[in-house]
């Protein structure tokens, strides 16, 4: 068995849905349980027509609730047999009159209880995999459709439920995994779940490789696939540096270091639990599906090169703290961290010397009321469209001499901020935005001229 999760844009037309078809229908001897994401930006509109509805403008909200409907059905027939097109459709027909009936609760209400985001988000992915599963049978498999609310039971934090996992786990055992190992194609919803009472929740927004992950977890699955638009981690970001290597197999500490930096492809937390049961996460192209993409295994690779990836963060800001009060006293770098803390900034890198801290942020939204908080203990500078560059591997930590290639790679260029990270297997450094292309290009040079070949494709 194994889980294939496609996300929004693989699923967000009748081309879309035809060419997952297409990729399960080939893997059908793996007996796969299939798990989709929300048509396209199904999610995020979903949203948007709420808002309109709980301040008060009804009238948009229907239009575009309309305009949602009108693109399902839309996409939705091309993929769906004749004999199923009645059931199919009549089923997302009373999905959206259901779906206007809370919004008409919610009209001028001014604000939006969280349950009642779960249960007008969950929406997209009660559509998208009952559409998945029917044209599942049009293109010739055995398609079924598994509602996700009745297997994956979560606590009661709405918008971020966690999973009660041995619930969960035994109820993907007995109602999922015996319909895979019938050969039958099965489709479930990402995202969604529901609470030991039966309400609906969702695991947070980007929560359907999260869904994967238990769902691989739960079933014992040999390899969870995740299929995505690119052909998997690389070893520079393509936005910064067209010409990176794909990374054919790393360790999650590493992929949780990449994601962490900046690398969009797989949030770290998701994988989690398919990590405790051993179970390999692949990276994968739905528009390039013979490519073997990335692994991500639980161990770390023996690899010749030092480095496996480079990541960046772009236009963050560095803010500097200086006080000569900080000589010799405590408590003084707890006083900087409450500030961030609280404004509900999350800090990146820090690095200090006896008298000074500097820290990065990319999230400025409130930059200017820190600063003025930490004015009041110390002097503040601060630094704006500065980069972090990240080089993430396990062999960093045993690599004597890398810091010395860093930096002889990057003579050229002002380094403003430094840090070998606490998991040891990565090292950053910070500069100017300006700077950030030809310090990427000089580091890529200097650790990927040859590669190992196991470990990345020439
Ligand atoms: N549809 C949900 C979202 O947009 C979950 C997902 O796509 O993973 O956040
Ligand atoms: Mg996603």
């Amino acid at each position: 068995m194994i889980v294939m999760k496609f996300g929004g844009t693989s699923v967000e037309s009748a081309a879309a849905i035809e060419r997952v078809a297409g990729i399960v229908k080939s893997r059908l001897k793996r007996q796969p349980v299939v798990v989709v994401s929300a048509m396209g930006k199904t999610t995020n509109l979903l949203l948007t027509i709420a808002e309109k509805a709980y301040t008060g403008d009804r009238d948009e909200a229907a239009r575009l609730l309309e305009e949602l409907a009108s693109y399902t059905l839309q996409e939705a027939r091309p993929v769906c047999d004749e004999a199923d097109w009645a059931e199919v459709s009549g089923f997302i027909e009373a999905h959206f009159q259901e779906l206007s009936a809370f919004l008409d609760e919610l009209v001028g209400i001014g604000e939006f209880p969280p349950q009642y985001v779960d249960l007008i988000s969950s929406y997209g992915e009660r559509l998208s995999s009952r559409i998945v599963a029917a044209a599942f049978r049009h293109f010739g498999m055995d398609g079924v459709h598994v509602d996700s609310r009745e297997v994956i039971v979560t606590d009661r934090r709405h918008t971020q439920a966690a999973p009660l996992y041995s619930r969960t786990y035994a109820k993907l055992e007995e109602r999922v995994r015996p319909l895979a190992e019938a050969g039958r194609a099965v489709v479930m919803g990402g995202f969604i779940a529901s609470t030991q009472d039966g309400f609906t929740t969702t695991l947070g927004r980007g929560g359907s490789d999260f869904s994967a992950s238990i769902v691989g977890a739960g079933i014992g699955a040999e390899e969870i696939q995740i299929w995505t638009d690119v052909d998997g981690m690389l070893t520079c970001d393509p936005r910064i540096l067209p010409g990176g290597h794909r990374v054919k197999i790393i360790s999650f500490g590493e992929a949780a270091e990449l994601a962490y930096f900046g690398a969009k492809v797989l949030h770290p937390a998701t994988v989690v639990p398919a990590v405790e049961k051993d179970i390999p996460v692949l990276i994968l192209n739905s528009r390039n599906p013979e490519n073997e993409g990335t692994r991500i295994v639980a161990e770390s690779v023996p690899c010749a090169n030092a480095v496996k990836s480079i990541a960046c963060k772009r236009n963050i800001v560095v803010v500097n703290v200086q006080s000569l009060r900080m000589l010799m006293a405590h408590g003084f770098l707890k006083r900087i961290f409450d500030v961030f803390d609280r404004f509900q900034t999350p800090v990146d890198m820090v690095s200090t010397s006896e008298v000074s801290v500097s820290l990065t942020i990319d999230n400025t939204a409130h930059l200017d009321e820190i600063c003025a908080e930490l004015r009041k203990i110390a002097e503040v500078s601060v630094d704006s469209s500065q980069s972090l560059i990240c080089l993430v591997g396990d062999n960093i930590r045993e690599t004597p001499g890398l810091a010395a290639r860093v930096f002889g790679s990057l003579r050229a260029i002002n380094v403003r901020m430094i840090t070998q990270g606490a998991s040891l297997l990565n090292l950053s450094v910070v500069v100017m935005d300006a700077d950030l292309k030809a310090a990427v290009e000089a580091l890529h040079a200097e650790f990927f001229t040859t590669l190992d070949e196991k470990v990345f494709e020439a």
